[in-house]
């Protein structure tokens, strides 16, 4: 079918809304009709360049909700109608990381980024082949994905707001829950306050962690932060968020969250630990980016960096379990929208996005 989407053409080039081909559901495949989608860092870093690593021309978007409109053969765990959130990570179910409960790590998910897990694409720009970003290219009309990739959530749940769970919740909001497992009273600190930190934010207010310190160089940006559950707030432009964290936590914090793709935030996160801490790397860094510490800070204090993709959700769990959260006024999701664009606007968008303009923008179609 034809149908519009926002696509980069090349690294670098404005992005521009285009008429493209999508391909019929093959196998374990389904269509779905986009209701809303999420403006993203990571397709930010796609279209400016900074990640080399991914294909173009892509059609952007990893972040969406909608409704099924057509399903393949096969496909048994979703049916035309229902309502979905989309995942970035196709999980096969079978392989060993799936059967152990760690389906982000799915040993066949696509072999580079862009494709599909069959190494192909649903996507032609005139007869040209036309990449997937996040696999789902969510900012598009429509997208044909992995049945693995569309998760059923109750109709009651506004498909708007749902779209966020998608990304940016998942993943915020994850990375406290699953991946660090912080308990109550935990002191921890958020390097990053855009549309992940603050997730990982009120990830960190849903466990009673405390004291929640959000760190950011954008003073509006520490105002969000506050609104969502962060007890200080340190500016970084202004001091040294590893003084500053220190003084709060009288011993240095119990768990840091990095959610910038910046490494001298890493090496602040990882100065900033408490003895026995854990420094959670979220936010991507350019693609050939590299981060040094010394091999003795890490041995003498039992200090631990670990990696956090996707929230290390279980999505089909996960994705309910969000949706539930919401609607007993547990997760605050509207709040972190604050502007709505349509799909012609989306190049507008992530110009707001680079501007630090964001909490987290929202394309309506
Ligand atoms: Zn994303
Ligand atoms: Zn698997």
């Amino acid at each position: 079918m034809k149908m519009r989407a926002a696509v980069v053409r090349e690294r670098g080039a404005p992005i521009q809304v285009e008429d493209v081909e999508l391909e019929d559901p093959r196998e374990g495949e389904v269509r779905v009709k986009i209701v809303a989608s999420g403006v993203c860092h990571s397709c930010l870093h796609a279209a400016d360049g900074s990640w080399t690593h991914v294909p173009v021309p892509i059609v952007l978007g990893d972040e969406g909700a909608g409704i099924v409109d057509a399903v393949g053969r096969g496909v048994r765990s979703v049916r035309e109608g229902d309502h979905v959130i989309l995942s970035w990570s196709p999980a096969c179910g079978l392989c060993h990381y799936c059967a152990i409960g760690r389906p982000v790590l799915c040993e066949r998910r696509a072999p580079r980024p862009g494709i599909l897990p069959d190494g192909t694409t649903r996507l032609r720009l005139r007869g040209e082949t036309l990449y997937h970003f996040g696999t789902v290219a969510s900012h598009a009309e429509y997208s044909t994905i992995p049945e693995s990739c569309a998760i059923p959530i109750r109709r009651d749940m506004p498909l708007e707001t749902a779209a966020l769970i998608g990304c940016s919740v998942m993943t915020g909001v994850g990375s406290v829950l699953n991946t660090a497992q912080v308990p109550a009273g935990a002191s921890m600190a958020v390097f990053g306050a855009g549309g992940i930190g603050l997730n990982v934010i009120q990830g960190g207010a849903l466990v009673a962690a405390t004291p929640i310190i959000a760190v950011d160089v954008l003073p509006h940006k520490l105002d969000y932060a506050k609104r969502l559950g962060a007890s200080h707030t340190v500016d970084a432009a202004a001091r040294d968020p590893v003084e500053a964290i220190q003084e709060i936590t009288r011993r240095g914090a119990d768990f840091t969250f990095v959610a910038v793709g910046n490494t001298k935030a890493i090496t602040q996160a990882w100065d900033a630990l408490a003895p026995g801490g854990t420094c959670v790397l979220i936010g991507l860094p350019e693609t050939s980016a590299t981060v040094t510490f010394t091999a003795l800070s890490l041995q003498a204090n039992e200090k631990v960096l670990r990696g956090s993709r996707y929230g290390s959700a279980r999505m089909r769990d996960d994705f309910p379990r969000l949706v539930e959260l919401y609607l007993a006024g547990k997760l605050r999701i509207d709040e972190l929208i604050n502007r709505r664009f349509s799909l012609d606007e989306t190049g507008a968008a992530y110009q707001a996005l680079a501007a630090g303009e964001l909490a987290r923008g929202l394309i309506v179609h």
